[in-house]
């Protein structure tokens, strides 16, 4: 019997209507598979019998990955590295399909890092992912709704979002405290130009910061009140930061990304 480690967010999917469902959010067979924190396999196996490709996993436990081995063979490619410390965008060849019940405490770490570090080519097909239910309703907010923030922005900057389903506790083995809700992510072909997205981050941060306060203190901290920047973004700084819709912020990086170069 494995021992779950909460430190590494351990939360084996265990029912079997459930990992069904993932492996049908998009087609698998022939495609090359990534499956991050595969831990005890249970969704490996799932991923299996639609026939990838390839298949690789990222596992970070040694014991799990082990075991993956050995009871997996050859059928997959195991990479028992912490995906945090892994460049994907080099990694691979083709595109992947990326499948992943990621441990919570760091699974807006990864979808962040993932969409602020993409190249000019998309290295994924698209992303099956599990959250925080919480934290999947801040991804998919929109505008002048109390969750909209900071991880909407950002997330729906590159990628198209569709919630699949939410999941209960009972769907896990130890039962988590919270709800999941499982997402799909795919690339946009079209999107507002950025060419240094850490500039959405840092504008992102200092809108929300004070997300009741007025947007005046954040404009003028960023542009000094440049009046001509606030006519061709044509804000009402008396609105609040949850007020300006997804493309008004990546027009906001953009002319501060022009001041600073
Ligand atoms: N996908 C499996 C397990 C989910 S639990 C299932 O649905 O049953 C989360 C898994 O991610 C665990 O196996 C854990 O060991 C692994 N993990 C945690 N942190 C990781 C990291 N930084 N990199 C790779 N894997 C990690």
């Amino acid at each position: 019997m494995i021992k779950a480690k909460k430190s590494l967010g351990q939360n084996f999917l265990i029912d079997k209507n459930i990992l069904d469902k993932i492996t049908n959010v998009t087609n698998i067979e022939d495609q090359i598979i990534l499956e991050i924190g595969p831990g005890t396999g249970n969704l490996t196996s799932f991923i299996l019998k639609k026939k990838p490709k390839k298949f690789f996993v990222i596992e970070k436990d040694d014991n799990l990955a082990n075991d993956l081995i050995k009871k997996f063979n050859k059928q997959l490619t195991i990479i028992n590295e912490d995906i945090l410390k892994i460049d994907e965008t080099s990694l691979f060849k083709e595109k992947v399909k990326v499948f992943g019940n990621l441990p919570y405490n760091i699974s807006t770490e990864i979808l962040t890092k993932w969409i602020i570090n993409l190249k000019s080519k998309f290295w994924f097909d698209c992303l099956v992912l599990m959250f925080q239910k919480e934290v999947a309703d801040r991804i998919i907010a929109k505008f002048n709704t109390s969750n909209y923030g900071r991880l909407s922005i950002i997330c729906n900057w590159k990628l198209n979002i569709k919630k699949i389903c939410d999941i209960k506790p009972e769907a896990f083995s130890p039962k988590p405290k919270i709800d999941s809700s499982l997402l799909l992510f795919y690339p946009k072909k079209n999107f507002i130009k950025i060419k240094n997205p850490n500039k959405l981050e840092k504008i992102t941060r200092i809108f929300f910061n004070q997300r009741r306060k007025m947007l005046k203190k954040p404009f003028n901290q960023l542009f000094n009140g440049d009046q001509k920047i606030l006519d061709k973004l044509k804000i009402d700084l008396t609105m609040r930061p949850q007020n300006l819709d997804l493309e008004t912020y990546y027009k906001i990086a953009c002319e501060y990304e022009n001041l600073s170069c």
